[in-house]
């Protein structure tokens, strides 16, 4: 690991993360809910954006680029599908695609669901995967735009990456997926753990969206749709897959 990876809160429930190369000086900003609090956070550190990646085009993940590429001439990456509907990007990235970012290899995985055109960003040396609002920290996002088949998919490629792996995702929504999590999986020690650690974190204004792989698996409702206890609450019967058991889950929390 050659990266520094600092997460940082902006707007109301946003998270974003700069990645920094102390050698050559580079510093990636992932996601740009807004402008100044990303700007505090480069001058606190004496740290100037080289690139900014994008997850996927709502405003609370764009909405700060243009005044921080304006004030640092830093590259803009985002997906190619998405192009339309995203700042002007320099560098269009698709599915698959590998590049060297900040010194480190990074890999693109679509992560479509919440959006089509959603992307995350792979950094296997750094051990860390930004996955905006797919795979989220205890959940997973709404669906906007894509299926429940598309989503469930996409966060079965995010799952096959290695259990040690950090998982960073885009928003504080720790206690309504905490909340969700009880209702689905309450007798799941690790869920009760996770929530009571969350609010240990809110209570010291810690960052919560912020996982490995591993911690995910055991918590997440939405990669246990193959436990018996998601099923259940699924309210399908003994013979139904996780596919099935992901629609009826996301579906529920839509209305939580
Ligand atoms: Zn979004
Ligand atoms: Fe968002």
């Amino acid at each position: 690991m050659s990266l520094e990876i600092v997460t940082l809160t902006a707007l109301a429930d946003n998270y974003f993360s700069l990645l920094h190369n102390r050698d050559t000086g580079e510093t990636v900003l992932v996601d740009a809910p807004e402008a100044a609090p990303v700007q505090d956070a480069l001058d606190a550190r004496g740290w100037t954006l080289t690139h900014i990646l994008l997850t996927h085009h709502h405003p609370d993940h764009i909405d700060g680029v243009a005044a921080l590429q304006a004030a640092s001439g830093a590259k803009i990456i985002g997906a190619k599908a998405d192009a339309h509907r995203l700042p002007p990007l320099d560098l269009e990235v698709n599915e698959g695609d590998q590049f060297t970012l900040a010194g480190s290899p990074c890999q693109v995985i679509d992560v479509s669901g919440h959006t089509i055109g959603h992307i995350a960003f792979y950094l296997p040396q750094e051990q860390a995967a930004f996955t905006g609002d797919s795979l989220m920290a205890f959940g997973c996002g709404r669906l906007f735009e894509g299926s429940p088949e598309i989503m469930f998919e996409s966060l079965q490629k995010l799952a096959a990456l290695p259990q040690d792996t950090m998982i960073y995702s885009g928003h504080e929504y720790s206690a309504g997926n905490g909340a969700f999590a009880l209702s689905v999986d309450g007798d799941n020690p690790a869920v009760q753990a996770r929530v009571a650690e969350n609010l240990q974190k809110r209570a010291n204004d810690d960052v919560t969206a912020v996982a490995t792989l591993q911690q995910e698996f055991a918590t997440n409702p939405f990669l246990r749709c193959d436990q018996p206890a998601l099923r259940m609450s699924s309210g399908l019967g003994e013979d139904a897959n996780a596919a099935q058991v992901f629609a009826a889950i996301r579906r529920q929390k839509d209305n939580f």
